[in-house]
């Protein structure tokens, strides 16, 4: 079930600090470059290395899966997944789909004086090249998303980014609100004392984010939208 849009505004109505999860909220990433084709491509780049890799990552469409393996696997391993990884997302931030009204609701929310940060465990700057293509740069005060060399152990649902945001921002807490389609997203944005709204944007999401713990569950971006 969707959440009453008197709910929603409420939520956001209180909210002085809005922060966007990247792929999902803003955009598809990977419409244009899959990520099973990322995941691919990394185990291609792996090849040399003659790893033993553990069955289910042979067949992982996760590329940030296989990160997380790398950075278990020592640091060749993690260097090669950690550079490949960027420059294939920068390559899919240049196809990847912008997300329906997510551009509306972004420029509403900058233009009504809140404060927006995008949280993400893609990296920077795939996020900062996708934008600067979108002209939606000027409305964010803050990315906070996979550094060069991150550790994905703080990876949402690692509430790391978030507080990384709050604090960048000088917010209280509580007056933030995380949007976000993923599971990973609401149990970071709990972690991190702040307030979350799900974007359910396949069939049967909208369950898990309200049991997950979401304040709030939207099936469209322009449902954020008073
Ligand atoms: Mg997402």
């Amino acid at each position: 079930m969707t959440s009453r849009t008197s709910d929603v505004q409420k939520i956001l109505s209180e909210a002085t600090h809005i922060f966007f999860d990247f792929d999902g909220p803003i955009c598809d990433i990977f419409a244009g470059l899959p990520a099973p084709t990322v995941a691919a491509t990394l185990r291609d780049y792996l090849a040399p290395l003659r790893l033993d890799l553990p069955g289910s990552i042979t067949t992982e469409t996760d590329p940030l899966e296989i990160l997380r393996y790398a950075a278990s696997a020592g640091p060749l391993v993690a260097a090669t997944v950690e550079a490949g990884l960027r420059g294939l997302e920068l390559q899919a931030a240049l196809s990847a789909a912008p997300t329906p009204d997510a551009a509306e609701a972004i420029r509403h929310f900058h233009a009504s004086g809140r404060r927006l940060a995008i949280v993400s465990n893609n990296s920077d700057a795939a996020v900062k090249v996708y934008t600067d293509r979108c002209a939606l740069s000027g409305c964010f005060d803050l990315i906070s998303a996979r550094a060069v060399f991150q550790d994905p152990a703080l990876l949402k649902p690692h509430p790391h980014l978030i507080t990384q945001a709050v604090d960048g921002l000088d917010a209280a807490p509580a007056r933030c609100v995380l949007i976000g389609d993923s599971i990973t997203d609401i149990q970071g944005a709990q972690k991190a004392g702040v307030r979350s709204i799900g974007y359910a944007n396949k069939p049967g999401k909208q369950d898990a984010l309200a049991a997950a713990g979401a304040d709030a569950v939207v099936t469209a971006m322009a449902q954020l939208i008073p």
